[in-house]
Parts: structure tokens; sequence; C-alpha cells
């Protein structure tokens, strides 16, 4: 029986507003239409932007222990709704009942963070006397909010990406206005609830819904917005950051990660995990593994364990407690993975394991005889597949991770430490894992990417410092 679609609302200036016209949200699975929310005007916009700049001035002057107990209400009351949230991110995004539950934890953690983080924004003294014109003076900078913040965010951690902006911009003391992304409007607006319930004051926080041409740019352009924290694309990070004028931004951009297998490597702990990074939310995951270098001694070995473990995966309804992979989030995202498995196919790779869709779902694919400058390796998958390449030499193999126009994380699998060493040193990303896959994250480190994938770094004491400026203080006594 088709269940009734809930009506959603979008929360500016501290109240619950409908609008004229709304926008379906489809169970990604199913493709049921299972919820509806207002669709955000120019005007609508206008007065989530003026909320937020009304109520910055108060907010940013709110003591460092109450912004704390904020914060820690947030991550309380998101503890209590973890399952509920957990089964919206299930049918917005398409993720996995047990990854959607693992976001909800995480970001329970990312606020917790934050609000740990609202305690410890302080600046330094200045050694004056350093120089000949300070002798005599007393110097001192401290660190302030901007003003308005407008988070831009994608489809694919609907939760966690939002928490990785909003925790730390509470917590110094700016205000927001959220725009998620068109595919995941839902998360968005609980989390809203969730902050109203908390007792963020009117107007700090405000969430918006429209798609990236209109409502994104509108909060691109506005000069009353300080600073654009933006998780996405290269492509839509490039068109804001032109459009932007002189404000601040964050990009956390894509990339196509690669990991290196060493035959030293634990190759029990390591096929399960690469498996894992290369799947989990059907590998939309800005570090999802998705080149595979292994060396020529173990290959074999490796590939043909690593596909015997992808044929366990369970694909399915990602509401189900025991699904690994579930739909992509849209049709034309799978129509087009598919065709770019078979193009490499075309040009001599060979599929050992998936390459076919039913709808959403495209198959756990698992491709060899790949070459450097096949689509599924020079470009971000963002979708269910993997190559497999086999190297002669580490350095190669590092050579070849490196070479990329991305630059945002990367795995190593060694226990020499000379090695490990080479490749921390010679591979541009933003972060290097050894023994474990580009995929590793845990919400305080920093995080971002060099290259196409990202200007600044987020994770929380980070994305707090990227989110407010210097002011320095000079006293002649
Ligand atoms: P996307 O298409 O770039 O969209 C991201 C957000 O930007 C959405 O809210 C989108 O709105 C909005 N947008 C689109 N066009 C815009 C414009 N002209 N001006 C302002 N906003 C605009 O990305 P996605 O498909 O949601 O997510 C996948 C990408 O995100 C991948 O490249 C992935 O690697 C990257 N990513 C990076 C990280 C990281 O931390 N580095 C994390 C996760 C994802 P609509 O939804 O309405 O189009």
């Amino acid at each position: 029986m088709a269940t009734v679609a809930k009506t959603y609302r979008l929360y500016i200036g501290g109240k619950w507003e409908g609008g004229k016209e709304t926008m379906p949200v489809i169970d990604k699975f199913t493709g049921e239409t299972f919820a509806s929310v207002p669709l955000a005007s120019r005007e609508t916009t206008e007065r989530a932007i003026f909320a937020a700049h009304e109520a910055f001035p108060a907010w940013s002057r709110t003591p460092a222990h109450k912004r704390y107990k904020i914060l820690s209400n947030v991550s309380r009351l998101l503890e209590q709704r973890q399952e509920e949230i957990a089964a919206i991110i299930c049918r917005e995004a398409g993720k996995a009942w047990k990854y959607s539950m693992g976001e909800v934890s995480r970001s329970i953690e990312t606020y917790r963070f934050s609000a740990e983080e609202a305690k410890r924004i302080h600046g330094e003294t200045v050694p004056m006397d350093a120089s000949v014109a300070g002798d005599g003076r007393i110097g001192y900078w401290l660190r302030v909010p901007l003003g308005v913040v407008s988070a831009i965010t994608p489809f694919n951690f609907p939760l966690n990406l939002v928490a990785h902006k909003v925790g730390p911009a509470l917590a110094v003391g700016n205000t927001i206005v959220l725009k998620p992304a068109s595919t995941t409007p839902l998360t968005a607006i609980v989390l809203a609830e969730i902050i109203e319930e908390a007792g963020v004051p009117a107007g700090v926080f405000n969430v918006v819904v429209g798609s990236g041409g209109t409502v994104g740019e509108w909060l691109s352009v506005d000069p009353r917005i300080s600073k654009i924290s933006f998780t996405g694309s290269p492509p839509v990070g490039e068109q804001i950051i032109r459009k932007a004028g002189l404000k601040k931004v964050t990009m956390e951009l894509g990339n196509n990660s690669g990991t290196i297998i060493e035959p030293d490597a634990d190759l029990s702990a390591a096929i399960p995990r690469c498996v894992m990074s290369a799947f989990a939310n059907s590998g939309q995951v800005c570090i999802s593994l998705q080149r595979l270098y292994v060396h020529k001694a173990i290959a074999k070995e490796f590939t043909k364990r690593f596909v015997e473990e992808t044929k366990k995966l369970k694909l399915g309804n990602p509401l189900e407690k025991d699904c690994d992979v579930g739909p992509m989030i849209d049709i034309k995202e799978a129509e087009r993975a598919e065709t770019w498995v078979k193009e490499a196919v075309k040009e001599g790779a060979k599929v050992l394991v998936g390459g076919k869709r039913d709808g959403r779902v495209l198959q756990p694919t698992v491709l060899v005889n790949v070459r450097p400058e096949m689509k599924v390796m020079c470009l971000e998958a963002f979708a269910p597949l993997v190559s497999i390449y086999e190297y002669d030499t580490f350095e190669d193999a590092v050579r070849m991770v490196d070479d990329t126009p991305y630059g945002l994380q990367a795995g190593v699998y060694t226990n020499d430490l000379k090695k490990a060493m080479y490749a921390v040193d010679r591979i541009n990303v933003g972060g290097v894992m050894i023994n474990d896959t580009s995929i590793f994250r845990v919400d305080h480190m920093p995080y971002g990417g060099n290259k196409m994938s990202g200007l600044g770094r987020e994770g929380v004491r980070f994305a707090c410092e990227e989110m407010t400026s210097i002011k320095m203080v000079m006293i002649k006594p």
C-alpha cells in the first residue's frame, strides 16, 4: 500500500513556512514520492539571508558556554532520533541502513566536537617588542566570527556534511543559511527541528530548498553573505567561485581516489576494507576507492579474493538491515556510470564482476586491463565501480596515484616505513592513509583537498579556523 506523502516546511527566521511551489521527494529505491518540500522563491531566500544577517550581532556575542550547551543539545537530540533520521537518509539518499546509521553516529560526534571547539576559540599575544617600532606596546589577536555563512551541500552525506558546516559555524558565532541538495532536502529540515529544540535563537539557522541554479546562486552572490562553505563537484565549485566576489570560500570537491597494495600488506585485512571502500554508498563518497594499484607479485591472488568478497555484497532496498549496496542517487547517474563501464570494455577493459544495471541500482563492478586514460580511471566515477591495475615498482604506483588533477586522499598498504614515507612525500593530496584506503576519515581530523579537489579544510577545528577572521589589537599604554 502506498504511503501518504508527508509535507515538510522550510525554517526561516525561527518560523516554519510552506510555499506556493513544492517539490516531490522520491524514495530512491522504490521510486515512490514519500514527501514534498516547498521550493524557496527569491523572496523567501532573501528573507532567510535577512534573518541570518539580523541574528548575527546577538549570536556572535553569545558566550561560549551557551554555544557549547546548545551544540551539546543538538548532539543529544540527534542521538534520540537516530533511527528515524537514518530511515530518512535510506529513503532520500538511497544509502544502506548500516551506513545511514553510521552517518548519524558520526554527526552526533561532529556536533559534540563542535560544542567542545566553541570553548577553544582564542588568539595569542604578540611579542610587540620584537620590533623596534613595537617597543612598549601590547599586542594580541582574537579570532572573530565572519557573519552569515551560506552552506551549500551535496546529496551523499545529507546529515554529516551539513554538520561539518553548521557545527563549526554555530561554534564560532556565525549565522547560517543552508541549502541542501535538491535530491536530499528532508534530513536538513529534520535537522532544523532539532536545532530549534536545542535552543538556537531564531534567525541563526535557516534552511531553504531549491535548485543550485536558483537558490544556490542567490546564496553565492548576495553581498550580505560573508562566507560560502561548499561541498560538491569541482565544476559547480568553480562556478560559485567565479560568481562569489570578495567572500571567503571553502571548497570540498571531488576525487578519483587511489590506493596502493604492496606485497607485504595483510591481505585478509586489506581486501574486505578495499571492498567496503569501493562500494559503500554505491561508491558515491568523495574518497571512495576508485583506482586500486596492486603489486604484480600479489595481483592474481588479491584480485581473485577481491572479486569473491565483492560477490558476497547484498544489493537492494537500503531500508533492509543487511543491505550493503543500494541505488544510486538518480537514473541518469546510474546510466552514466554504466556507459563508462561499457566504454572501458570497448577500449579493452574486462569486467570481472558486475557491470549490469537495474534502474538506479548498478551492480558493484570490478574492472581489470584498464588504462590511465579511460574515464573509469581518470575522471571521478562516483559510482560502485573500481579498477584494479597491476604495477611493477612501488615508485611507479606512487607516481600513478599522484598523476591526476584531483588531490583529496590516497591510501597505501605497506609495513615498510621507508616506502610509506616516500608515498607521504610524493602524493599531492590532503591526506595519505597508511595501511588503510583513501576512504578513512574521522570528523576531527583536517580534511580537504589540493588541486581540483578543493580549497581549505574541514574537520571541526579546521572549519572553525576557516569560519573566523583574525582581529589584531594593539595597546599603547
Ligand atoms: P553538485 O552537483 O556539485 O551539488 C552540490 C550542491 O551544489 C547541491 O546543493 C547543488 O544543488 C548545488 N549547486 C548546483 N549548481 C549550483 C550553482 N550553480 N550554484 C550554487 N550551488 C549549486 O554535487 P553532488 O552531485 O550533490 O555531489 C557529488 C559531488 O560532491 C562529487 O564530486 C563528490 O566528490 C563531491 N563531494 C565532495 C566531498 C568532500 O568533502 N570533498 C564530500 C562529498 C561530496 P542541486 O542539488 O539543486 O543541484
